[in-house]
């Protein structure tokens, strides 16, 4: 009879992302994650605001003839999205009490759809250019990203700003307002 074997406790169990899920990553030196929607076969598509202001992509063997850049929208081999930093899944239909102890930008209480629908939208926008000029606070990577995922236009690491400033509002009366922004803004696309 053997002793139960201790598994090793990872401080972060690897996650492999499924086409049609929420990925993101920390951006070196930034305040703020950087989020996209993965599409299978290696491939991400995201809106790459930030990235704009650096100039074109560095050029990559991973993504060969299969990148897409349309304005401000660009589908790129995982490797460049992530550019070094770990991958993170975004998660969704998360209980209320989990997500307010999560942080910000990481999660939310939303159902995705499924992810046929989450690929379409985000191919649809990358065909389309049609999401809009980058704004950090109302049309950022996050909200791209949860846009495909939902239908509603909301950025949860924006909250969190905002939040830590202002330490008696609530979180659910900050979310509430913010997806009821998010169908006004989603309404008028
Ligand atoms: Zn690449």
């Amino acid at each position: 009879m053997g002793q139960p074997q201790s598994k090793p406790s990872k401080p972060s169990k690897p996650r492999f992302p499924q086409p049609g899920d929420h990925i993101y990553c920390e951006r070196k030196g930034g305040l703020y994650d950087h989020h996209g929607i993965y599409v299978g076969d290696g491939m991400v598509i995201h809106l790459r605001g930030a990235a704009k202001k650096l100039g074109e992509l560095p050029a990559c063997h991973r993504c060969g003839g299969k990148r897409v850049e349309n304005g401000e929208i660009a589908k790129v081999c995982i490797d460049c999205f992530l550019d070094g930093e770990t991958l993170q899944i975004y998660d969704y239909g998360v209980p209320v009490l989990e997500f307010i102890s999560r942080k910000r930008g990481t999660c939310c209480t939303s159902r995705s759809k499924p992810p046929h629908e989450v690929i379409s939208a985000a191919t649809d926008l990358l065909e389309r250019n049609g999401f809009g000029p980058y704004d950090m606070f109302t049309n950022n990577c996050e909200h791209f990203a949860v846009y495909c995922k939902t239908g509603s236009k909301v950025s949860y690491q924006i909250l969190g700003r905002i939040e830590l400033a202002t330490t008696a509002a609530p979180a659910g009366i900050l979310a509430g307002a913010a997806v009821a922004a998010g169908y006004g803004a989603s309404g008028s696309m």
